[in-house]
């Protein structure tokens, strides 16, 4: 594998929502860490239509920090959204992607352009204990990633959230895949790339809280199987195959008494009816349900609409006054 210098540029893109309590610590452990590296820097926040003081909050970081550069959404359009939307404005050859709420601890930015020197053109970030966030969490998160690892045909291995760094050869990949239901782990696996694992022990939240409800989770987790994996849909063949064949078995059943003229000493049979009645009634309802789901996220592919809408864009350096509205 050919040996890279150390990356001279680097983009740092952190989509934050609400974070008006924690993004100026942030800011400055990030500082800390970054001050000290014979790199160029440029950091791209990603403001997913907060609703408290963030905006003005990331203003103010822009205004002391030159390299700072502010995306305002139009509205919140969601974590994986604004990623794409900061992602879309890295001009640097190298990006790293984290979240603002220092869950992502920075100090491991030096080992991850470390290993971009060795040749590596993405590197995840992997978390090692389990997370502070409670077993509920812990629990649902590792059927997940069982899960999705079982159905899609690209690995996504457990515990890589978004924190990773991408050259700009993965990063124009990842440009290219213009869906609307993201779910870039994935999508960042699908694209390939020379990939390394580097794992890291989580810090916990500077503040605030998550803002992953489990309705969001949960439509994340739908976005990765539905997007990913066609195997909902060969779940409806097969269980559709092994009640066809159970039919046929009763079928000949019957006959065999018709043939041998045998009394058939059948119950009245209400309950076995019944029975057949709503498990297949039940299993066609859920096939049913996950082909409406496959529909609807073609429906919504198919509109192409834009991933998301900019407001505006706030920098106080000087070489990018072009990008000022
Ligand atoms: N975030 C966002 N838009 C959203 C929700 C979250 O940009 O709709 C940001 C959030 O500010 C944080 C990152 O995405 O920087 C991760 O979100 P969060 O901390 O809520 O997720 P967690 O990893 O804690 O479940």
């Amino acid at each position: 594998m050919s040996k890279n210098a150390l990356p001279s540029q680097v983009a740092i893109v952190v989509p934050v929502y609400n974070e008006e309590a924690v993004v100026d610590a942030f800011h400055q452990r990030l500082r800390r860490v970054i001050d000290v590296l014979p790199v160029t820097f440029s950091i791209i926040y990603v403001n997913d239509g907060s609703t408290d003081g963030t905006q003005v909050a990331l203003e103010a970081i822009a205004q002391a920090d030159p390299r700072v550069v502010v995306v305002e959404l139009s509205r919140n359009f969601g974590h994986q959204a604004a990623l794409t939307a900061g992602l879309d404005q890295v001009e640097a050859e190298w990006v790293i992607s984290m979240d603002g709420d220092g869950e992502h601890p920075p100090e491991l930015i030096p080992e991850m352009l470390a290993l971009a020197t060795q040749g590596y053109e993405v590197v995840l970030a992997q978390r090692q204990e389990p997370q502070q966030a409670g077993w509920f969490k812990r629990w649902t998160s590792e059927a997940f990633y069982y899960l999705i690892n079982r159905i899609a045909s690209t690995p996504i291995p457990p515990g890589v959230s978004d924190f990773r760094l991408l050259h700009r050869r993965a990063l124009e990949a990842l440009r290219q895949m213009r869906e609307y239901h993201r779910f870039l782990r994935g999508m960042v696996a699908w694209a390939g790339f020379r990939t390394v694992i580097l794992p890291y022990a989580p810090t916990p939240r500077l503040g605030g809280h998550s803002h992953y409800s489990l309705q969001k989770m949960l439509r994340l987790a739908f976005n990765a199987i539905f997007s990913f994996s066609l195997v909902p849909l060969y779940l409806g063949i097969s269980l559709g195959g092994v009640f066809l064949f159970l039919a046929l078995l009763e079928a000949l059943y019957v006959l065999s008494f018709w043939l041998t003229g045998r009394q058939a000493s059948l119950a009245p049979g209400w309950s076995s009816l019944m029975f057949v009645l709503l498990f297949v009634g039940g299993s066609l309802m859920i096939m049913l349900g996950i082909i409406g789901l496959y529909v609807g996220y073609i429906f919504q592919e198919v509109k192409q609409r834009p991933i998301y809408f900019i407001r505006r864009m706030v920098t106080f350096s000087s070489d990018a006054e072009s990008k000022h509205d």
